[in-house]
């Protein structure tokens, strides 16, 4: 059952002017929000059946499924031309920001060896997680990148990820001097390099930078990983990533999915006690003890406490045999 409702968020209620479009629900309901929604049935008694009576007898009638995913596949039929274009100004933009026109080897060579394999394949979620990640900072918030996608520094240059995967090198941001760290020492990363050094050029102290992480990391050794950019947004900046990816890529073309744990037994009788209340707020004459009856299987219970009389026994039994054999 889809239950289908229409709400609006804060920020499109601002441009329901310009547009048709409405936002679906994006939350597991209440039962309370349950109860609204279908309160136009006005029959206490069908709606009762169809909150709290039926889901349970629908779920029960379910067999277990095992859910597989398919591959994931980020190629596109369509031209990409515009967002290729958007791309490569972002990574132009930084890279010269960060050592000008004249680029050192090291990166040029880094950016061409990442740019081949994102163009035919790719550029799709790096350009979708790079429109992202510049509107959230647009709006003042924070956004986090975590895994693999650490690895590729094109993401780096696009703002997309904070760690700078290049190959550990010293930098003065004033004059743009770049020094790759050539040594036989087992330095891999920036972090593992303690000395204080000064510029060449203007004696300020140099920054180390580059946590020397291959790109490979992305996409395994022989391509076989599929890529993967997780983003994580503050709590109450979520929705608006979310529509602005479904503005994005379309209403139609955008899934929700999420994972529902396992509860904490604390937790679980937090959402039993509140949910016979609801029940007895709803119903006044709903009996709680009626609907254990209703729940539980008797006959189980009897077979499983004749079983459970059966096995004590024999562990007695056992127990005075090991007793005996060691005496
Ligand atoms: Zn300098």
């Amino acid at each position: 059952m889809v239950v289908d409702t229409t709400f609006m968020t804060k920020q499109h209620e601002k441009t329901k002017k310009t547009s048709l479009l409405i936002y679906h629900a994006q939350h597991l309901l209440t039962g309370e929000e349950m109860i609204n929604n279908w309160s136009f049935l006005k029959d206490k008694n069908q709606l009762e059946k169809l909150l709290f009576q039926n889901p349970q007898k629908i779920v029960n009638k379910i067999e277990k499924i095992t859910i597989q995913q398919p591959p994931l596949n980020y190629s596109s039929t369509a031209s990409v031309k515009g967002e290729e274009e958007d791309l490569i100004s972002a990574y132009t933009r930084k890279t010269n920001e960060m050592f000008g026109s004249n680029w050192p080897d090291f990166v040029r060579e880094r950016i061409n060896k990442e740019w081949k394999i994102i163009q035919g394949r790719y550029v799709f979620i790096y350009w979708l997680a790079y429109k992202v990640v510049q509107k959230t900072h647009q709006d003042g918030y924070l956004v986090g990148s975590r895994g693999s996608i650490g690895s590729s520094f094109i993401a780096y240059l696009c703002g997309i990820t904070d760690l700078n995967p290049l190959p550990f090198y010293k930098y003065c941001h004033s004059y743009r001097y770049v020094e790759p760290y050539k040594s036989p020492d087992r330095i891999y990363s920036c972090y593992d390099y303690q000395d204080r050094e000064n510029c060449p050029l203007c004696s300020e102290l140099l920054t180390m930078e580059g946590h020397n992480l291959p790109f490979e990391t992305f996409f395994g050794w022989e391509g076989e990983k599929t890529p993967d950019i997780d983003l994580n947004f503050s709590g109450e900046y979520q929705k608006t990533a979310h529509n602005y990816v479904r503005k994005l890529l379309g209403e139609n073309s955008v899934y929700r999915i999420g994972t529902i744990n396992t509860l904490s037994q604390q937790t679980a009788e937090i959402f039993w006690k509140e949910h016979l209340k609801l029940r007895k707020k709803f119903n006044p004459g709903f009996s709680e003890e009626k609907w254990y009856e209703e729940w539980i299987d008797k006959k189980k219970i009897q077979e499983l406490q004749i079983k459970l009389k059966q096995l004590q026994k024999e562990k007695i039994q056992l127990e005075a045999e090991v007793k005996a054999m060691e005496s």
